[in-house]
């Protein structure tokens, strides 16, 4: 997988004028994410790199050579991936289509990324705060019990679909496996699957039965953190410490590095944009 600006990003932030002075080269979408990156730098640091909020936090004598991260993108290719992200006359996001079954999935030939994690989790919040750029763009939420749950097809642009799965655990309609799995295995173009796990709480067992199916099915995927704005930094270093041992140990096609998110304060929305459109060929 191609990682633009390999251990460069957040170093970049301490050349910020000169990071500005090639973004206003970028379109008007780029003068919002040029707003972005004049707040301060701690909070900044906090929005766009939030691991290294943590790293921060286990070598405070600045060691350099500890490293959570390995997709550690310039905020120029942060920016891109918001521009992607950004609804235009020309870059067109809007949702296509529902499926119950994989058999009624649209047929579209773009690279695709899926969301899959347990109810609660904030898999709406965090698809929501992905299309934020997109505000036309509605994401359904049938949570009613009894409603049958569904694959949401959104696409962005020319250059991705993102699919919303439904939530599994509690109230998981009985098909729910075989859609899931069905899906999982039989998607020619799913490049990436993004498997939320919540910070507070950590892998739970319907966690690792996910996390089985993907291994299992040799796919590759990422967990992503969610919630990290309710816990505190120590809460959140011990949970990331944990699970990042876990995907070090157990498995073989996680991503090696977390994303842990919030859709409240927004910290690490951009950079997982940025990975997604990574992972979707779209920043080579
Ligand atoms: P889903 O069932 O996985 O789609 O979960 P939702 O997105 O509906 O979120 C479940 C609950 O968690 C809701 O009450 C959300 O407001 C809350 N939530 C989701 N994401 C976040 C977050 O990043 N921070 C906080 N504090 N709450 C969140």
């Amino acid at each position: 997988m191609a990682a633009p600006g390999l251990r460069l990003g957040a170093e970049r932030l301490f050349e910020m004028p000169a990071v500005l002075e090639r973004l206003s080269r970028y379109n008007s979408t780029s003068q919002a994410f040029a707003e972005v990156l004049r707040l301060p730098k701690q909070q900044l640091r906090k929005l766009l790199y939030p691991l290294q909020e943590v790293e921060r936090f286990l070598a405070p004598d600045g060691r350099q050579d500890f490293h959570l991260r390995i997709f550690d993108p310039s905020p120029e290719d942060i920016a891109r991936a918001d521009n992607i992200f950004t609804a235009t006359e020309r870059n067109r996001i809007d949702y296509v289509s529902s499926a119950v079954r994989i058999d009624h999935a649209p047929d579209l030939p773009r690279p695709e990324v899926c969301f899959i994690g347990r109810s609660n989790v904030g898999k709406s919040s965090l698809i929501k705060a992905l299309f934020s750029l997109a505000p036309e763009v509605e994401v359904r939420v049938s949570k009613k019990p009894g409603h049958t749950k569904k694959m949401n097809f959104f696409k962005v642009g020319k250059h991705f679909t993102v699919v919303d799965m439904p939530g599994y655990g509690f109230r998981a309609p009985e098909d729910f496996v075989d859609m899931v799995e069905t899906y999982l295995k039989e998607r020619r173009n799913l490049k990436r699957t993004f498997l939320l796990v919540d910070s507070v709480v950590g892998i739970q067992k319907t966690d690792n039965t996910a996390i089985e199916m993907c291994e299992e099915f040799a796919l590759p995927y990422v967990i992503v953190l969610t919630k990290i704005d309710k816990s505190s930094k120590g809460h959140l270093l011990k949970q990331v410490l944990q699970i990042q041992k876990f995907v070090n140990m157990k498995t073989q096609g996680c991503f090696p590095q977390l994303f842990p998110v919030s859709a409240v304060t927004f910290s690490g929305i951009h950079l997982l944009r940025c990975f997604i459109a990574s992972v979707t060929g779209n920043l080579d």
